[in-house]
């Protein structure tokens, strides 16, 4: 039952892989009712804007790439683009000028879409599931390399150069059992991505990216389109393939999900007084009691991510700039994503990311109350953060059953 479950610590977080997986079952339901729910499953965004870095390859043009549009007479009226643009134009009668819509705060860590342009849609979440899409190759690929080239950081800064590290932090030595290739040396050393002698926020930083690339190969496996049978359904092969047989892979996507997890539930008191403003005061309510319950349902588990060792030891400030302002050059990437539904994805989960890295280092614990910064994170941030939180325990779910269909493969007859 137990086969190929991952155990010890995880590194660069403050917990193990039985706390997280634990804090998972207790939470996955309330997750997955919290995205159904109308707040949450609308997400605002420019799909068309410009691929800032290279000429655009072309879209991709499968019918799975496309996404379904809402038509926003059905949103509650304070969401509207009217509504927006009448708050956005200056009242001074015949020059009505839009006001500059600054689209980033200096704590901020992505660079949002303009609200008020008119290419601005609204997405169904739910109609607009992340899964296999058929878009790949060379477009995927480059997109791919540039988010990875935005890992080399200006500054050289080795542990031995008096990087921080947390005590609770340090690998368990690995002495997994011989399982085959699937989730295999878990709480080993990692060996691949070269970060024995890397400073933490570095690591955190590559560890984040490739956790967002796990969680999102996940997805398509395990929606993966079967062209022969014409079936939706997980793929154990490309699972293994793209995730199983790389350990570091998935010790990523659990370290991605403590990190997010920290962010999450350090936002309860902010939350409790968010107006959801749904348009249904009742509904409103039901948001905050969905949420209150999700995150009091992890507070009985230690910390999983301890913040407050990051950026703390010679050139910090210039090492969080330069950290911000990579993770910002990673969202506007995705506007070089050549497929509709893998940007929508990509956008809202490198936002969601974001949101989470500003809540943990933009501000101090203090500043996380709806009194004191009423304007800590606008509706979209709150609706990526969740839906990011969510996707990333659908791929934790999901390394569940390709672990029992693994171990049903191997299994004598
Ligand atoms: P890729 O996933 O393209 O990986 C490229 C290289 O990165 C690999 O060869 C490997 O060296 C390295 N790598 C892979 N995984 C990791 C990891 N976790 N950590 C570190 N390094 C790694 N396709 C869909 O079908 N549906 C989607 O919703 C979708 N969303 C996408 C969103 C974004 C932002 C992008 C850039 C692409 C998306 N794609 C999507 C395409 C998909 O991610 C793959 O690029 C495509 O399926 C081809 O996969 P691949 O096996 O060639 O390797």
């Amino acid at each position: 039952k137990d086969y190929c479950k991952p155990y010890g610590q995880i590194r660069d977080t403050c917990c193990d892989y039985q706390s997280v997986e634990s804090i998972q079952s207790d939470t996955f339901s309330k997750i997955q009712a919290l995205v159904q729910s109308k707040f949450f499953k609308y997400y605002k965004l420019n799909l068309w804007r410009e691929c800032p870095f290279w000429n655009d390859d072309g879209l991709c043009m499968n019918r799975d790439c496309s996404v379904a549009t809402t038509d926003e007479s059905l949103l509650p009226e304070e969401w509207r683009q009217d509504a927006l643009g009448a708050l956005q134009m200056s009242p001074k009668g015949s020059a009505f000028q839009p006001f500059k819509v600054c689209t980033y705060k200096d704590q901020d860590f992505c660079v949002a879409d303009d609200p008020s342009d008119q290419d601005v849609v609204y997405v169904n979440l739910l109609d607009n599931p992340e899964r296999f899409t058929g878009y790949t190759g060379p477009s995927a690929g480059k997109v791919w390399q540039a988010i990875y080239e935005e890992n080399c950081f200006n500054i050289v800064h080795k542990m031995s150069e008096g990087c921080p590290t947390c005590s609770a932090i340090s690998p368990v030595p690995s002495n997994s059992p011989p399982l085959g290739p699937l989730l295999q040396d878990l709480a080993g050393p990692t060996g691949d991505d070269g970060d024995d002698e890397v400073c933490l926020e570095k690591r955190v930083y590559y560890r984040l990216i490739s956790g967002l690339h796990s969680s999102i190969s996940i997805h398509i496996c395990d929606e993966y389109f079967d062209r022969t049978t014409g079936q939706w359904g997980p793929n154990l092969d490309c699972f293994v393939n793209r995730i199983g047989a790389h350990p570091e892979r998935l010790q990523n996507i659990y370290f991605t999900y403590a990190v997010v997890l920290r962010a999450v539930t350090k936002l309860d008191d902010y939350l409790a007084q968010y107006p959801f403003q749904t348009g249904d005061v009742a509904e409103d309510e039901k948001t905050k009691i969905l949420i209150h319950d999700l995150i009091s349902s992890t507070k009985d588990c230690p910390a999983t991510f301890d913040e407050k060792t990051m950026f703390q030891g010679a050139d910090s400030r210039s090492l969080y700039v330069e950290f911000r302002d990579h993770f910002r050059n990673v969202s506007r990437i995705m506007d070089c994503v050549g497929c509709e539904k893998c940007r929508l994805w990509g956008k809202l989960q490198t936002t969601g990311l974001g949101t989470a890295l500003k809540v943990l280092f933009a501000y101090e614990d203090k500043s996380l109350s709806y009194r004191s910064n009423p304007r800590l994170l606008n509706h979209n941030e709150v609706v990526a953060l969740f839906n990011t939180f969510n996707r990333l325990s659908e791929s934790l779910e999901a390394i569940q059953k390709f672990r029992k269909m693994y171990a049903d493969r191997l299994a004598p007859p």
